[in-house]
């Protein structure tokens, strides 16, 4: 059954690419499944799995198979934005276990969320405290809230996703934060039901989060003795994943172990917020070789994937593994990915060092630089760990398509976004008359 080279579960890439063209997301329904388990598991290790809610946020993929996976395995939801519930309802979540966090929430996404019945909001400002007062006043509920609290703990990663520092946008700052609370209590359609915060993503050491926590916790205590009684604790996403074949991410029973400690003995209930651990590995982007050509000092593989699809590199300089589809991975990671005997594989050209670049009018647009590949022309790469923030941030710039998007379940292979069209394009634009 296995051809040759790189096998998502029981399916051959090549296949995938034969019948849906590249580039193409292929995410593994048991990579989701499995990171998923290892996030309750590392929760029932600490006797906290009955009373947390693991909430996926959206916004590191939200297609709606990836969203249907995780709501018929229990999970809520984070989202931050209106389009963002729209979505989660349509794939069959649960109103109920959503959070809904975000530093501009409009009018409109408010009371769409208090309208389907949201767990709660997770509030970041005076302001915003009390337009959502007015707004479920003008609806007639009292609105689920806890405060986005900023405990101003470096996080220790990129600037772009580092949210914790007192100079970030997000959250209340950690001083202001019991004063706010007094007033949300005082509101007439505001319910003070907890308190959260999000320190930043990509976090491999856990000692952040743990700080994170610590202060929190101080928190919580400082207001039940001024008689504000929290119900549940938010201590937010971002733990880390493995990009790079020769640095392994913690595994999230390590990871969490620090902050899962001093949650133990407490009695509140606890959300969490995962995007990119339960999505990151479970995903790969597709990509054929367009063309090989060899400037003045550098050789560039041109191939059908650009930064518009995958937008982590331009924005980051962030790597991701870059593995020729038909040849050896360099490390077998993603728990679906396997990879069958290479005897077969088609020979490959010389090995030397490649731009692994995109067809977009940028110098920004790589996806790799410096990678040691033997090439040719028409070859399929497989640029793995792009399961998180690669469709979800994928533009159309330079007009075009954004990718398809397939999901293995064992031999099956689900078409899950059907590639786009150009007409699709600017079907919504119009000539001056
Ligand atoms: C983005 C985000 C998350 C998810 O972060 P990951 O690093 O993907 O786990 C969770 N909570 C909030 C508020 C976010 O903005």
């Amino acid at each position: 059954m296995h051809q040759d080279g790189l096998h998502v579960e029981g399916v051959a890439l090549a296949d995938v690419a034969a019948r849906f063209g590249t580039p193409c997301y292929v995410y593994s329904r048991a990579a989701l499944t499995a990171a998923y388990a290892a996030y309750r598991d590392a929760l029932q290790a600490h006797g906290l799995a009955d009373r947390s809610l693991i909430c996926y946020a959206v916004k590191a993929n939200s297609n709606l198979a990836i969203l249907n996976v995780f709501a018929r395995l229990g999970a809520g939801f984070d989202i931050v934005s209106g389009g963002e519930l729209a979505r989660v309802l349509a794939a069959g979540g649960a109103a109920d276990k959503i959070v809904f966090s975000g530093v501009g929430k409009s009018r409109a996404e408010m009371r769409a969320a208090l309208e389907a019945g949201i767990h709660c909001f997770n509030v970041e400002s005076a302001s915003e405290l009390d337009q959502l007062s007015e707004v479920a006043g003008a609806v007639g509920r009292r609105a689920p809230v806890s405060l986005r609290v900023n405990p101003d703990v470096d996080a220790k990663t990129h600037p772009y996703i580092s949210t914790g520092l007192k100079t970030a946008k997000f959250g209340v700052a950690f001083g202001d934060a019991f004063e706010l609370y007094r007033r949300a209590a005082a509101l007439p359609h505001i319910a003070v039901k907890g308190i959260d915060c999000h320190i930043g993503s990509q976090l491999l050491d856990p000692a952040p989060a743990a700080e994170a926590a610590d202060k929190v916790l101080a928190l919580v205590d400082r207001l039940a003795a001024a008689g504000i009684a929290l119900e549940h604790i938010d201590l937010g996403g971002g733990m880390g994943i493995q990009y790079h074949a020769d640095e392994p991410a913690p595994a999230a029973s390590d990871y969490l172990a620090p902050m899962l400690e001093k949650l133990a003995a407490r009695r509140e209930k606890l959300v969490f917020e995962p995007g990119r651990s339960l999505v990151g590995n479970a995903g790969l982007l597709l990509t054929r070789v367009e063309v090989l050509k060899s400037g003045a000092e550098k050789h560039f593989a041109v191939v059908d994937a650009a930064m518009n699809d995958l937008m982590r590199p331009a924005l980051y300089d962030a790597w991701h593994d870059i593995v020729r589809v038909g040849a050896c991975p360099p490390a077998k990671r993603n728990p679906g990915q396997t990879e069958s005997d290479t005897a077969t594989g088609t020979a490959a050209g010389t090995p030397m060092s490649y731009e692994i670049v995109g067809p977009v009018c940028e110098s920004g647009d790589f996806l790799g630089h410096d990678r040691q590949l033997a090439l040719k022309e028409g070859d399929l790469l497989a640029i793995l760990s792009a399961g998180a923030y690669g469709m979800s941030m994928a533009s159309n710039y330079n007009t075009r398509p954004r990718a398809a998007e397939v999901m293995i379940d064992g031999d099956a292979v689900h078409l899950i976004r059907r590639r786009e069209e150009i007409p699709q394009l600017f079907a919504l634009e119009s000539l001056l008359p």
